[in-house]
């Protein structure tokens, strides 16, 4: 069976096909700029690479146009829409309502609209993909696969923020966590790896990129993850400041005139490596500004390491120990040196890093590997993530029930 993967951004729309039988992605392309000046299609089939330009005025158009590529004499990778078994979409917050993935129907439709409070950037973005693709494809099934289910094995202990219980009891104040199907597929991934059960391991995940959060796991079950009720809690991030004293908002808010919405949109948008360094959030720019000695980048590296390097203490004492510390997506995977710094001070634990073999995989060559010393009691990992199979396979089983 041929799958659908649709990730809808507000004014973005990212796919991909994969054909389950050997799970292979046939084509992959995002359309950019939805009801913007300067909408395009970027299409790629292999190692050919396509644009489109044209104007492209909301989801449907978008979706319309993606099918028609995806036919395309010479882009193309199906004959008809038929071919298309299923469509599975990236669903940002499922709230409590979610712990796995379903089949959208209109029950599921209100129980995502009705977590727009908690995601009010991507829940409304997902719908329109839900409904684009409803549309123009009504009787492909459609599944969502929700960025917040992974962790929802957490204890109370765990999730729950110390203000009082009413706002978690009447609006759901408390931690959520996402990037779960990267967590959940990553968790899995290096038990297979290593060829032991989930049962009876405790690891830890590093998902690294330019949002990052890592998670801990019991038995291949979410205890504890660094995100909150949003995407902005937990590790310094691109462009988000991660976990900061909430009286920050207020103390900054009176100080410049702004609102508490301002602050926070400043906090998602202009701060972490960013606001930090004042140059990028792009970790390569920082690595690059403070390897020539710009101090501010030096400071904003320097955060990073230390704030992982917390988690993973408090998450190995959480767990009571750890096993395995895997590092994941963008910088997890390529960026050895960050690795290195990280795991420096972590022998006590009884995590020692190889160097030559962290080295190796690096710098866009990260292949699933041990980095670790062979005499490390804790093993150290690096799991390249895919979201996108993750999302294919829970699709497909849904479909095939
Ligand atoms: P997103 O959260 O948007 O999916 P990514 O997982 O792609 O982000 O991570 C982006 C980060 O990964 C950037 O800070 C970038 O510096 C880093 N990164 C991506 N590719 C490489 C590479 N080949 N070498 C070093 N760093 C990389």
């Amino acid at each position: 069976m041929k799958i659908l993967i649709v990730n809808a951004g507000s004014s973005s729309l990212k796919y991909q096909v994969i054909d389950m039988e050997g799970e292979q992605v046939l084509a992959k392309g995002v359309v950019e700029r939805i009801n913007i000046e300067g909408s395009q299609l970027k299409h790629t089939m292999g190692k050919e690479k396509f644009e489109i330009k044209q104007p492209i005025k909301d989801h449907v158009e978008a979706t319309q146009l993606v099918l028609a590529t995806l036919q395309d004499e010479t882009m193309g990778v199906i004959k008809s829409v038929d071919e298309i078994g299923a469509v599975g979409h990236r669903v940002l917050h499922g709230g409590t309502e979610f712990s796995e993935s379903v089949i959208i129907n209109d029950a599921v439709k209100a129980a995502i609209r009705k977590c727009i409070p908690l995601g009010p950037l991507h829940n409304p973005a997902n719908l329109m993909g839900i409904e684009a693709c409803e549309k123009v494809m009504p009787t492909t099934p459609q599944i969502a696969v929700f960025d917040t289910a992974f962790h929802q094995t957490m204890p109370a202990k765990a999730y729950m923020y110390g203000v009082p219980k009413k706002y978690h009891d009447e609006m759901g104040v408390r931690r959520y966590g996402f990037h779960g199907t990267s967590h959940r597929y990553v968790s899995k991934r290096v038990c297979e790896f290593m060829g032991i059960p989930q049962e009876g391991t405790r690891v830890i995940i590093c998902h690294l990129g330019n949002g990052s959060s890592l998670s801990a796991c019991v038995d291949g079950k979410c205890v504890d993850t660094s995100m909150g009720l949003t995407p902005l809690e937990g590790l310094l991030m691109g462009t988000r400041c991660g976990s900061c004293d909430p009286a920050v908002v207020q103390f900054i808010a009176n100080n410049e005139k702004m609102t508490p919405d301002q602050v926070l949109d400043m906090m998602n948008k202009k701060s972490g490596l960013l606001g930090i360094s004042g140059t990028s959030s792009d970790m390569r720019d920082i690595d690059a500004a403070a390897d020539e000695g710009n101090e501010n980048a030096e400071l904003a590296r320097q955060m990073l390491v230390y704030g992982i390097q917390k988690y993973i203490g408090s998450y190995a004492a959480a767990m009571g120990g750890v096993d395995m510390i895997v590092f994941t997506a963008g910088i997890g995977e390529n960026n050895g040196k960050l690795r290195e710094r990280v795991m420096a001070n972590f022998e006590y634990l009884g995590a020692k890093l190889d160097p030559a073999k962290n080295a190796a995989c690096a710098d866009g060559k990260a292949t699933e590997c041990v980095i670790s010393t062979d005499d490390s009691k804790v093993k150290i990992l690096v799991i390249p993530t895919n979201e996108e199979i993750m999302i294919a396979r829970d699709t497909l089983e849904l479909v095939s029930k």
